[in-house]
């Protein structure tokens, strides 16, 4: 399938001056820039209306199916400026995969991925001053798909959908760099169970994990770590980012079971441990096993890892049974060794030998 965008440009985008004071200070997710692309599904005429217009707020009818019934998805990828001047994203068809793969579990229709790459290509190239020249800096896009039908009827999914692109200048995720996150492990809440949504980047998701998220800062904690549906006691993920073990100087993540998200950066970082021949597992780990690893001294590191904070090291981990910390507290080799190598891949420093690399302008 071939869409062609309409381009309508901004008359009254940011002067650069206003951009510069931006980019001095993006923080997370908190300023956007001067375009978006958006295109409308229907059953009728399928994709259509593709279009670069200016940034601006979406006007919907108060019964629009997504306030009421969550019909809702998105993606998180970002834009790098490499040494050289080149702007790239990472493994862009990949999140065009998982998006409609997401767009599956929802009954939403699936967009072509060549379509999602040529959005994002789009709103990039238009904004390609957005991007930060900042070291570690990049341009977070946020794809995402709401359900527009109008009307409360339940009976069917939605007949009409929007497909939106928005872009955002992004320091790093969590304020203060590489400082280890303390985590909550929630017992009370559970996030997903086998044949919910778990696997699919659904707003709903988040939208019940909040509660628990709330009760990991009460119990002062940064982060919520869920486990398993079933037992409460299963390592799952963390909020929003996927979890990694270093055992006995061997990797280790909890298998995809379909209850937690299929991370990208999860996927990369299984691949660049075979490349540097380090030894990594998928399977499950329980609670016990975690708080004695730690004890006995087989694990040494635990990380999250994502496109938004890339990889973060885990501190302490506390829970209705008590508290206990990770190696020493610190940032461990493992953990810095691999986010020297991804965020090297992804800046430009290091060869790109799996062709992650899209080039975009
Ligand atoms: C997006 C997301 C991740 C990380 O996925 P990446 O593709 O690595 O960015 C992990 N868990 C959840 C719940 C997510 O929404």
């Amino acid at each position: 399938m071939t869409l062609s965008f309409d381009v309508q440009l901004s008359e009254n985008g940011r002067t650069p001056a206003e951009r510069e004071q931006v980019l001095s200070d993006p923080g997370f997710g908190k300023t956007f820039t001067d375009h978006m692309v958006t295109i409308d599904w229907t059953e009728e005429r399928g994709w259509h209306d593709a279009r670069l217009t200016p940034y601006a707020p979406l006007s919907l009818d108060p019964a629009t199916s997504v306030f009421h019934y969550a019909q809702e998805l998105f993606e998180g990828l970002k834009a790098y400026r490499q040494t050289g001047e080149s702007i790239v994203t990472f493994r862009p068809y990949s999140n065009a995969a998982r998006f409609n793969a997401s767009a599956r579990r929802m009954a939403m229709p699936e967009l072509p991925e060549q379509v999602f790459v040529e959005a994002l290509e789009l709103l990039v190239q238009t904004d390609r001053d957005w991007v930060p020249t900042t070291e570690g800096h990049s341009l977070y896009l946020r794809p995402f798909m709401i359900a527009t039908q109008v009307g409360l009827g339940v009976n069917h999914p939605s007949n009409a959908y929007r497909f939106v692109v928005i872009a955002s200048p992004a320091a790093s995720y969590f304020a203060g760099g590489v400082k280890p996150v303390s985590v909550w492990l929630s017992q009370d809440f559970t996030r997903a169970a086998v044949g919910g949504t778990g696997a699919a980047k659904c707003g709903g998701n988040y939208a019940a994990a909040f509660l628990a998220q709330r009760q990991a800062v009460e119990k002062g904690c940064d982060q919520v770590v869920w486990l398993d549906a079933v037992e409460h006691r299963w390592v799952e993920e963390m909020g929003g980012m996927n979890l990694f073990f270093v055992f006995r100087d061997r990797l280790f993540t909890p298998a995809l079971t379909g209850t937690l998200l299929p991370g990208i950066t999860r996927a990369s970082l299984l691949t660049l441990a075979a490349d540097l021949g380090i030894p990594a597992e998928e399977g499950r780990i329980n609670i016990d096993e975690w708080r004695d690893g730690c004890a006995s001294g087989e694990i040494t590191e635990v990380f999250a890892c994502g496109t938004a904070a890339v990889i973060t090291p885990v501190g302490t981990v506390s829970g209705q049974d008590g508290s206990w910390t990770v190696g020493d507290g610190t940032p461990g080799p493992m953990t810095m060794r691999l986010r020297d190598e991804l965020m090297g891949i992804q800046f430009g420093s290091r060869v790109d030998s799996h062709d992650w690399i899209h080039k975009i302008c």
